[in-house]
């Protein structure tokens, strides 16, 4: 396979912006980039991008996949009433759930620029099928590379959690599956399509005697380490007031902090805390929009920036975002650092590093995925710049960030295409919506069956 897109606007993320440039692709890498006309490449298939910006392809890496079965609830609640509504919904769901919400999103994920998506699974009832390896295969099917990560939780309830023990798992059981998902499915090869995480959920529902062990089998498998950590000040005062510390002092305490984790959230940090994600390489997972819908806060983005921290963005679970697209999540970052912190907070193009190059450090691959540089994997999103709602905006990139959603043209995974002219090529795009569609039917019927009450509002 051999691509040359010529005549576009490169945004690199590394390196200068080139303008009316081209790009040449070889098999699943990127083979050069230049300015002015394209070299003679006999036998390429040519792709004119008048009108386009090339990027590289966005990271997601934060996200429940199947949380497109659970959307539209408990919309006016906190982050605890929000899960507090939702583990009882969630306890219904199967493989088939799963499956169907996974395609769903990340089909919608392949259409707002995504090429490289991680999934964070903590919830595995008993008996209902191979959840884990139902994520996968959606992921297969849509074509995008996907990080796994491998949840669990094991402090109900009745051990001061707070998620009911009815979805908690028992930590010998979580240490058994998580060795075998890192087994069976992670490849660490550089142009791997699949690499699996460990990630307990959280600190008010992962012990720390899980979190311990998880790090030490992440550590021993070398793979990487995720979890949700300082969403809301619940969690600051729930951590305080069981653990005698704050988040990030506690994950200090537990061996959770190193440059093989990524926390997802980091809303409510001190200096203090800022200080030590950066001294010891631990990365960040924005979500903006879940943050803003929770009404959890908002990060200390620019600051993390500026004092070294590496920040990825995140779209985090449909069911608290209610399907952003990842694109979005740049404007979001944007909005949110300059509504709080004045214009100069954060730049268009600070914004897509977020969302390409943060992302990619965050799932460690910096070295393979982020920019558009010779000899990186060939995942590139081509968008149209040009239409009737975009063309009158003086800088592209300005019009990716500031604008509305963009056409993409082409979305390439190792080179493969699974996105053009605006439609998924890999898979049927009404097939995954309507698949969506049926697992959260079929979620919200299982769950009234096990006698759960929905709330769709909270007071
Ligand atoms: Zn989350």
């Amino acid at each position: 396979m051999s691509l040359i897109i010529e005549n576009v606007h490169l945004a690199p993320v590394a390196g200068p912006e080139i303008a009316g440039g081209w790009l040449r692709i070889e098999g699943d890498r990127i083979a050069g980039l230049g300015p002015g006309p394209a070299p003679d490449a006999p036998g390429a298939e040519r792709l004119d991008g008048t009108g386009c910006l090339a990027t590289p392809g966005l990271v997601n890496t934060h996200h429940h996949l199947y949380q497109w079965a659970s959307q539209g609830l408990a919309q006016d609640a906190t982050l605890f009433e929000w899960l507090v509504a939702l583990y009882r919904v969630w306890a219904a769901m199967d493989a088939e759930i799963v499956r169907g919400a996974s395609a769903a999103g990340l089909g919608w994920l392949a259409l707002s620029g995504c090429t490289t998506s991680s999934d964070h699974h903590y919830l595995f009832p008993k008996g209902r099928g191979d959840l884990f390896a139902a994520g996968i295969e959606a992921a297969r099917e849509v074509g995008l590379r996907f990080h796994p990560a491998r949840g669990s939780m094991d402090r109900g309830e009745s051990r001061g959690g707070l998620p009911p023990d009815e979805v908690v798992e028992d930590l010998d059981e979580i240490l058994d599956a998580t060795a075998e998902a890192v087994d069976a499915y992670h490849d660490p090869s550089p142009s791997s399509m699949l690499r699996v995480a460990v990630a307990p959920c959280s600190p008010f529902s992962a012990s720390g005697e899980l979190m311990t062990q998880s790090a030490a089998l992440a550590r021993d498998k070398g793979v990487r380490l995720h979890t949700h950590l300082a969403e809301t000040v619940d969690e600051d005062e729930h951590c305080l007031e069981q653990f005698g510390l704050r988040p990030v002092d506690y994950m200090d305490k537990l061996g959770w902090l190193g440059p093989d984790v990524w926390l997802a959230h980091a809303v409510h940090l001190s200096d203090a805390d800022i200080a030590k994600l950066a001294v010891t390489g631990t990365g960040a997972a924005h979500c903006p929009s879940s943050n803003g819908r929770l009404g959890a806060g908002v990060a200390r983005v620019s600051e993390m920036l500026r004092r070294g921290v590496n920040v990825g963005l995140g779209v985090d679970g449909s069911a608290s975002s209610e399907l952003t697209p990842l694109a979005g999540e740049m404007r979001q970052a944007l909005l949110f650092q300059r509504a709080r912190y004045g214009p100069r907070a954060l730049t268009a193009r600070q914004a897509l590093e977020l969302a390409t190059l943060g992302g990619a450090r965050n799932l460690g691959r910096e070295g393979e995925l982020g920019t558009l540089e010779p000899g990186k994997l060939a995942d590139v999103a081509l968008w149209r710049v040009d239409g009737p709602y975009t063309a009158a905006v003086a800088d592209p990139v300005c019009a990716l960030v500031f604008g509305p959603a963009l056409p993409l043209v082409r979305l390439l995974v190792g080179g493969r295409t699974v996105v053009a002219d605006g439609e998924l090529r890999t898979a049927s795009q009404d097939a995954l919506g309507r698949a969506g569609a049926e697992a959260g039917r079929r979620l919200l019927e299982r769950a009234e069956q096990r006698g759960v009450t929905v709330k769709v509002g909270m007071s």
